[in-house]
């Protein structure tokens, strides 16, 4: 099966193809997206569980669902990026997080109107343009953070330490309308011993609406941040 059998929006497909080599689903992404693309955080009712090895394509297995789900929001014909953040990604290592966020990057090209001007090249411009993702590591400075939090950035891909604080002291970070969160190698940023901050991030992002996928290498069977993730999640693969 295709990526666009699957329901992906072609916009996404074709670049997926003509701009980043990507022609067919691996088998992690096509058990992800068969059930992210379909449903969206509000009619999902649980958390999903992504099991797999390092190399199988789990990245775009998380990523392509959150930014198809929040493309429509570009039809609108003026966005307020004050609309908060919408996705976090949260990762274990400032390496890890990098790499996410450089497929991430690699993804929102889409919005870069292409050199050519075709009409498909345009439309993806205009429906995407607001779409901006930031990265949150230690190591950097807070006040240039900061300054992108008060902008707006709708994708974010943070580690856990670095996240909590700006959540705790960024007065500007809206997440009140936070749809999706990851927690990639959620096995890891245990065995890291982030148990405490995750549960701090996720007391932050309570009672908005928002969808879990947790992705690890190796099954944790444990309750995490105090979510009984085994009870909530759906396991796929
Ligand atoms: P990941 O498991 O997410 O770290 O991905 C491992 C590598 O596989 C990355 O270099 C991706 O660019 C590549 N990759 C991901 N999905 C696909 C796909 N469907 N077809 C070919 N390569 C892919």
């Amino acid at each position: 099966s295709s990526f666009s059998g699957l329901g992906l929006n072609p916009l996404l497909s074709t670049h997926l193809s003509s701009k980043m080599g990507i022609q067919k689903p691996t088998s992690i992404q096509r058990a992800t997206l068969s059930v992210t693309l379909t449903e969206s955080p509000e009619t999902i009712t649980r958390d999903i569980f992504i099991q797999s090895q390092t190399g199988s394509g789990k990245t775009l297995s998380f990523l392509l669902p959150i930014i198809q789900d929040l493309l429509p929001l570009g039809s609108l014909s003026y966005i307020d990026r004050s609309i908060g953040t919408l996705a976090i990604i949260i990762a274990p290592t400032r390496e890890l997080a990098k790499q996410i966020s450089d497929v991430l990057e690699s993804l929102l090209q889409l919005r870069l109107r292409g050199t050519d001007e075709s009409a498909d090249d345009a439309n993806a411009s205009r429906v995407t343009r607001w779409l901006v993702s930031g990265l949150l590591i230690g190591g950097g400075t807070r006040t240039h953070e900061k300054a992108r939090l008060r902008k707006g950035l709708p994708i974010l891909v943070a580690t856990p330490g670095r996240l909590l604080d700006h959540l705790q002291n960024t007065s500007t970070f809206n997440v009140s309308k936070c749809r999706w969160l990851v927690l990639d190698e959620a096995d890891r940023l245990m065995e890291l011993g982030f148990e405490e901050t995750i549960t701090g991030i996720l007391k932050c992002l309570d009672g908005h609406r928002k969808l879990a996928l947790q992705a690890v290498k190796e099954g944790i069977g444990k309750e995490v941040g105090g979510w009984d993730w085994e009870r909530r999640r759906r396991t796929i693969l």
